[in-house]
């Protein structure tokens, strides 16, 4: 099938089943499970994913095509974003063949939700500075500690924590990725409320959370490089919307904002005009780096510029749509109110705009990196976070 007939194929197949109606989260799951199960056996969930562990096999051009098709509907697929975005494809390209047989169909499927726990008090930029800790006992690893801003952790079955395995190694150098289960004893998941009033993230506990080894994604202290991976993806994914393509209420659409004000106003005009710039251009840059993907180039850190842009662009638009449409715009109910109490976080999440440019300005553009004096000391001996 070309590109243009899998195009037709996949608006026509939208059409008849994506849901019209609008429901509540809370009695969504179920729902969004159905939906999920039905696109993975129509062949539209994991679509350039290895055929071997559950994906389509196609290439990152159907993907593209179905995420194009997909913006002018609204999917339940918000829950699946962290396990389509980031820990699936670390599973896929770090994991053992066991744990790649194991969870990645069922990740595709909607069966099974994942999150992402990398962030504590202590460590978010600093990601490396975090203390919750895995010792060995025999074939197991015994969890404990702390995390925080875990997306969709209340509704998770499955996490990629990121724990410390070796204090007396420096901080980078002592880390581990396991696959921990989010409904064994111990686990403690609390929902926080952010200011658009929803409870997205968590806080989590975990208390003497066994693990078993098979459940290490990649080696005993090369945690660091698989959490680069997650990183990599992470920011690729956000920035080209996996997960958030079928959200008609995307923030940064352009369609919600036009309704609300009056377009005959040539200064609203030049602003409208900016902004569909700016998300052309993003648009334009995501394209290419799926190119470059395609013909067998890795974006890297690039994908951090891309995330930039985005979070860059979500706030514009939030500004522009209070400025524009007035302070209404932030009430509840209001069409445009959750995309812009939400915009602020897309400066966090994922890495905030200033470590963006720190890597942009390292990685991409060969500046000096930021002068680091805590390379090569032992954890143990850092007074890091809410150590010491
Ligand atoms: C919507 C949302 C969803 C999230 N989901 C998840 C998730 O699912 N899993 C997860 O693990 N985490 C998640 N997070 C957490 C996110 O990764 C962290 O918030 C982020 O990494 C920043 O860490 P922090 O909040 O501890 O801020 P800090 O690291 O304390 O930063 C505070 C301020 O200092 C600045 N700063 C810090 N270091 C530097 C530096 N070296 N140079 C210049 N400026 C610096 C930062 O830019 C920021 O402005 C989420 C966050 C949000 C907002």
């Amino acid at each position: 099938m070309n590109l243009a007939e899998y195009r037709r194929a996949a608006r026509s197949w939208l059409q008849e089943n994506a849901p019209t109606d609008d429901y509540p989260e809370a009695d969504g799951i179920p729902r969004a499970k159905e939906f999920m199960a039905k696109l993975y056996d129509a062949g539209y969930s994991g679509i350039s994913w290895p055929k071997q562990w559950g994906g389509q096999g196609l290439t990152q051009a159907e993907e593209r095509v179905f995420a194009e098709e997909a913006r002018d509907f609204t999917l339940p697929t918000y829950v699946f974003s962290i396990g389509l975005g980031m820990t699936g494809p670390t599973i896929v390209d770090r994991g053992s063949d066991a744990l790649r047989e194991r969870f990645v169909r069922p990740l595709l499927r909607g069966e099974e939700i994942w999150c992402q726990l990398f962030s504590e008090p202590g460590a978010g930029s600093d990601v490396a500075s975090l203390q919750t800790r895995a010792v060995r006992d025999g074939d197991h690893w015994i969890i404990d500690g702390q995390k925080v801003w875990t997306s969709v952790a209340h509704h998770a079955d499955w996490g990629l924590l990121l724990a410390r395995t070796d204090v007396d190694r420096p901080k980078h150098k002592g880390l581990t990725m396991f696959v921990v289960d989010m409904h064994h004893p111990g686990v403690t998941v609390r929902p926080l409320k952010d200011m658009s009033g929803r409870a997205n993230f968590n806080e989590i506990f975990f208390d003497a959370v066994p693990i078993p080894d098979e459940h290490r994604v990649g080696e005993v202290n090369d945690g660091w490089s698989v959490a680069v991976t997650t990183l990599l993806h992470e920011r690729l994914s956000i920035s080209a919307g996996v997960g958030m393509s079928g959200q008609k209420e995307n923030p940064a659409a352009l369609d919600a904002l036009r309704r609300q004000v009056d377009t005959a106003d040539p200064l609203v005009r030049d602003e409208l005009v900016e902004l569909h710039i700016r998300s052309r251009a993003l648009e334009l840059f995501n394209e290419r780096l799926s190119q470059e993907t395609r013909a067998g180039v890795f974006p890297g850190a690039r994908g951090s510029a891309a995330k930039l842009l985005l979070a860059e662009l979500t706030q514009f638009q939030a500004d522009l749509a209070t400025r524009l449409v007035g302070p209404e715009a932030t009430l509840a109910g209001h069409p445009l109110a959750r995309a812009i109490s939400m915009a602020p976080g897309m400066a966090l999440g994922g890495g905030t705009n200033e470590i963006m440019r720190n890597i942009i300005g390292d990685r991409v553009l060969g500046l000096p990196p930021e002068p680091r004096v805590d390379k090569t000391v032992p954890f143990k001996d850092l007074k890091v976070g809410t150590q010491g």
